[in-house]
């Protein structure tokens, strides 16, 4: 038998870039890394000779070399390993383990994976994502439909979320293509079926490139909102799963969004009901009148009485905001009267003024005095 194959080894093809190289490296060094198997020292001795073929087949020149006469002196070789193509004795191979732990986990996918208990693990729920929209006041009184899009963590589509890809059919390095590794105890040897190549003998993938075989990828996704009738301004929608994808089977998280409304021109809103100063004329002040009120959908008549003074207020019912229940609730329009004092400069206007003073004759000041 000849030496290990590295390429067998990191399971990348003959071809592989220098970037599938560090991809298959360290997603075996988040498998085998001795900081999340201690104690187990058959993954440390994998895990040294995965990190003397990345570093081999990493570096132009020494997998120029690798490729000519095969892997230098000190590497290991199958008849001097106790298990085949797997536990190495730890010769003197001046590789050790390379990477820190951090450097390993570094970029945002595997930190993804590090959150959790790496090996294995339990199912982590997918973050939320937030996002805003801008409504005008409209809008956000009758409700509205929305398209927005959000870039969020999703199953990777290249992978169908497995972080493989099928690739051609290469022997497995760890039971150097028989399926079994053997463990020794004592004097008795154990064949126990190959956990890396699930027993196949033969690795039939190779690492996802889109994912980095998280099994997630970005994607920009345009999501439709629905805007019930009644959000407010800093109202918050839940969209349900439109988060980031669970990672090992967990749920997505949610997607919420934050209303930003704009304001009316003369409507002005307090939780369901809206309000509006309406100015009147002193006439219709002191007889009374029907006048038109602004409201959401046009105009209301509202009826003021004989004598009616600023800053009375009339409510009119259920002109005001929906509730965003949905339930049929509706708010009020409050309206808030101000006497307009008229600016008299025509002398007919005048005349006809003086000639009111002189009839009505009333003293508007007597409370301040008494009799
Ligand atoms: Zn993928
Ligand atoms: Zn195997």
């Amino acid at each position: 038998m000849g030496q290990v194959d590295f390429y067998v080894v990191l399971g990348v093809e003959r071809s592989a870039t220098r970037d599938e190289v560090s991809r298959a490296y360290r997603r075996l060094a988040r498998r085998y890394h001795p900081g999340i198997n201690p104690g187990d020292g058959e993954a440390a001795a994998f895990f040294r000779i995965v990190t003397e073929a990345y570093e081999t087949l990493r570096d132009p020149a020494r997998r120029r070399e690798y490729d000519a006469h095969g892997a230098p002196e000190h590497v290991p070789r199958p008849a001097s390993i106790e298990f085949q193509g797997f536990d190495f004795s730890p010769s003197g191979s001046g590789g050790g383990s390379s990477a820190t732990f951090e450097e390993l986990f570094s970029d945002v996918f595997a930190a993804q994976v590090s959150r959790g208990a790496p090996a294995g693990g339990q199912p982590e729920r997918g973050g939320d994502l937030f996002g805003e929209i801008v409504l005008s006041f409209e809008e956000a009184v009758r409700g509205t439909e929305r398209r927005l899009t959000v870039t969020r963590l999703d199953v990777c589509g290249d992978c169908g979320g497995t972080g493989r890809r099928r690739a051609a059919e290469t022997r497995c390095g760890r039971c150097q293509g028989t399926g079994a590794t053997r463990r020794r105890r004592g004097h008795m040897v154990f064949a126990m079926r190959c956990a890396f190549c699930e027993g196949t003998g033969s690795l039939r993938f190779r690492p996802c490139a889109a994912c980095r075989e998280s099994g997630i990828a970005a994607r920009d996704e345009e999501i439709a909102i629905h805007v019930p009738a009644g959000v407010d301004d800093g109202s918050r929608l839940r969209i349900e799963a439109k988060g980031n994808a669970g990672t090992r089977g967990g749920k997505p998280g949610d997607l919420y969004i934050v209303a930003k409304v704009g304001r009316h021109r003369v409507l002005r809103r307090e939780g369901p009901d809206l309000h509006v100063d309406l100015p009147i004329a002193i006439h219709e002040a002191a007889l009374g009148a029907a006048v038109d009120v602004p409201t959401l959908d046009g105009t209301a008549r509202l009826r003021l009485p004989p004598g009616t003074r600023s800053g009375q207020r009339f409510r009119l019912r259920e002109y005001g905001v929906p509730s965003p229940r949905g339930d049929g609730d509706r708010g009020d329009l409050v309206v808030a009267v101000n006497v307009v004092l008229p600016a008299v400069d025509d002398e007919r206007s005048k005349a006809l003024l003086r000639e009111f003073g002189r009839i009505h004759g009333a003293d508007v000041r007597k409370d301040l005095f008494e009799d």
